[in-house]
């Protein structure tokens, strides 16, 4: 295996990957020598996302079907086959956070955080997960969040989303792992992405200040555990969910 390219001959699919830290797990995988699929919710902010990589566009694909949908996922995946061969990564990435008060919530906002960051995992793993299986094997990795771990003071249901997104984690390692089937998540910390974009450098920098390693997260720290977990040095690793969060305990 050549240290500097881990991810030779293998294709992945990332969703959420047209900005933050999907396009930087994208960026990454391509880096490290994988074909990339990216999936995003539309066709606009796709090819804006496959303009920016030309230079890997033999090895790039974008498309933007309904990520809670079986029958598109479904289609999706056999096209990203048919196009480079296999389906060996799957980064469940996309999701949305919210920070509204518990006694606000409608279930509009409950719903629409649970289709995507928990139903959206869910129907994409098993699309993957077939052909994975039929193929020998795979890797499938999420995007959970610290806050799955230590709650947060607004906004319940997305801890609670991402808490699931653990829970799928570490069942479905126990379940593929005879069919030779990795899965594993990253509990992000606080990351620099338009997620954060409505918070004031003030906060971002107590926010900082409480911080062991004393910054904010960037996309590529995310996107280096992915390309880790997604690699074959963690060819012994499934049903973790690794932490990137600077060391942070809130
Ligand atoms: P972002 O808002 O920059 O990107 C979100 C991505 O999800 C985008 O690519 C967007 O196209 C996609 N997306 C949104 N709605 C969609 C839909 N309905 N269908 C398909 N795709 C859709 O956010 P980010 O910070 O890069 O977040 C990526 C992941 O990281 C999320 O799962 C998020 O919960 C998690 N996370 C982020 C942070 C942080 O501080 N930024 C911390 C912990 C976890």
């Amino acid at each position: 295996m050549d240290g500097n390219r881990l991810l030779e001959n293998k294709t992945a699919v990332v969703t959420g990957g047209t900005r933050g830290i999907g396009l930087s797990i994208v960026k990454r995988f391509l880096e490290h020598g994988a074909c990339v699929a990216l999936l995003g919710s539309r066709e606009e902010t796709v090819t804006k996302a496959l303009t920016e990589l030309s230079e890997y566009s033999g090895r790039t694909a974008g498309f933007w079907p309904d990520l809670c949908s079986p029958e598109e996922m479904s289609a999706t995946f056999d096209e990203v086959k048919s196009r480079f061969g296999s389906l060996d990564i799957l980064a469940n990435n996309a999701g949305i956070a919210s920070s509204t008060p518990f006694t606000d919530f409608t279930m509009d906002e409950f719903e629409r955080i649970m289709r995507l960051n928990v139903e959206a995992p869910f129907v994409c793993s098993q699309a993957a997960a077939r052909i994975m299986k039929e193929q020998g094997g795979g890797v499938i990795i999420s995007t959970s969040s610290m806050v799955s771990k230590y709650g947060q003071p607004a906004g319940a249901a997305y801890p609670m989303s991402k808490y699931a997104v653990n829970g799928m984690t570490i069942s479905l390692a126990r379940e593929l792992g005879r069919d030779n089937i990795r899965v594993n998540a990253v509990a992000p910390g606080v990351t620099r992405t338009d997620m954060l974009a409505s918070v004031p450098q003030a906060s971002l920098d107590r926010i900082s200040a409480g911080i062991p390693l004393g910054r904010v997260g960037e996309p590529e720290d995310v996107a280096n555990a992915f390309v880790y977990l997604a690699s074959d040095l963690a060819a012994f690793v499934t049903g973790t969910i690794v932490n990137v969060d600077g060391g942070s305990l809130v």
